[in-house]
């Protein structure tokens, strides 16, 4: 195991930024910034229901996870075209890439915009060729995993799997997200055992705002990987020793579980409890253009007002890249350039 240098605290928000890392916790409509929501509005001749840049801005002072998600879906309106959702992804990576982030596990909901009428195949091959230029420009590596819609139903994500069948080449895996409360894994139980049959690799929002039997569920009824978000597994002492364990990892969103009141105070989160307690953590932005930070943000703002270390931001960065779904030769040459990062920050001391 590396030895990780000691760093300053007055150095650390640096070395932060500076480090590489993956994301695996981004959906790509939650980075449409309010300037693209009027920009493409206008390109595809829409009428929003907000005045200004910042009316629409102001209107995200969320109360919890179900007032954020219909300001969500009003956002994503605009997006009709292959070359909306290509500019999407390309505006996200670039940002991304910015953040030193090396790899980005994407997730896409695509009933959000086929229930309005866009097909699957706009939605994926604008988000795949966004991917494909990204790569070629600024070598950053990105995946995308098809999420269903929780609150609609197991019919609804069978009818989508179908529709991404075409396309499953495209795609590296799939999630469960949006409303959590009562809507419980075990719900699209036969989606994901199908999904599984298609190799798919498997993920789940788990333990957002739902209790810790909705990452039971995730494991055991849905078969999951990785657990999206996964912070109220603290309050469940078998459960946090089955995650550590088993190695599974949580992709932690820190600045989105303030802003939808999971942690009032962003000095309550639980981040350090979890990988003081063993768990393969990661940090991660969930939907940065809504929740006032890209991952680099959610990075130097967790750590100012938690207190992390230096070693943690070593185990985060070292954890994002374990815990995504790329080889083992990519693995350990991001896992090397990680190393690298740490040793050069150092000697510029
Ligand atoms: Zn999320």
């Amino acid at each position: 195991m590396f030895k990780v240098p000691p760093v300053s605290a007055e150095r650390l928000p640096g070395l932060l930024r500076a480090m590489p890392k993956a994301e695996l916790h981004i959906h790509i409509e939650g980075t449409l910034e309010p300037e693209m929501i009027f920009a493409l509005a206008q390109r595809n001749g829409l009428r929003l229901p907000y005045a200004s840049v910042q009316e629409l801005r102001s209107a995200y002072a969320f109360s919890n996870l179900q007032s954020f998600l219909d300001v969500y879906y009003a956002g994503a309106s605009v997006l009709l075209h292959e070359q909306d959702f290509y500019d999407l992804a390309r505006a996200y990576l670039a940002r991304a890439a910015r953040d030193k982030v090396l790899h980005a596990e994407i997730f896409f909901d695509p009933q959000t915009h086929t229930a309005r009428g866009v097909a699957m195949e706009t939605v994926v091959n604008g988000l795949h060729r966004a991917c494909a230029d990204a790569r070629t420009e600024s070598g950053i590596s990105a995946a995308l995993i098809l999420c269903f819609l929780r609150h609609l139903s197991e019919a609804s994500a069978f009818e989508t799997l179908e529709q991404a069948g075409p396309l499953r080449d495209r795609i590296v895996g799939v999630g469960l997200d949006s409303s959590e409360q009562g809507h419980p894994p075990e719900k699209f139980a036969r989606v994901f055992a199908r999904c599984r049959e298609l190799g798919l690799r498997l993920v789940a929002h788990a333990g957002e705002e739902g209790p810790p039997a909705y990452i039971w569920g995730a494991l055991d009824a849905l078969k999951v990987e990785r657990i999206d978000h996964g912070v109220q597994a603290v309050h469940d002492a078998a459960l946090m020793r089955r995650l550590a364990q088993e190695r599974i990892a949580l992709t932690v969103c820190p600045l989105s579980n303030h802003r939808l009141r999971v942690f009032p105070e962003l000095a309550q989160h639980n981040l350090r409890q979890l990988l003081d307690a063993g768990l393969a953590a990661t940090v991660n932005s969930d939907d940065p253009a809504y929740f006032g930070g890209y991952v680099n943000e959610n990075f130097t703002q967790v750590f100012a007002a938690t207190g992390l270390t230096v070693r943690h931001a070593y185990q985060l960065a070292f954890n994002s890249f374990e815990a995504s779904f790329a080889g083992t030769a990519e693995k350990r040459a991001w896992e090397h350039q990680l190393k690298e990062s740490f040793e050069r920050f150092v000697e510029h001391d």
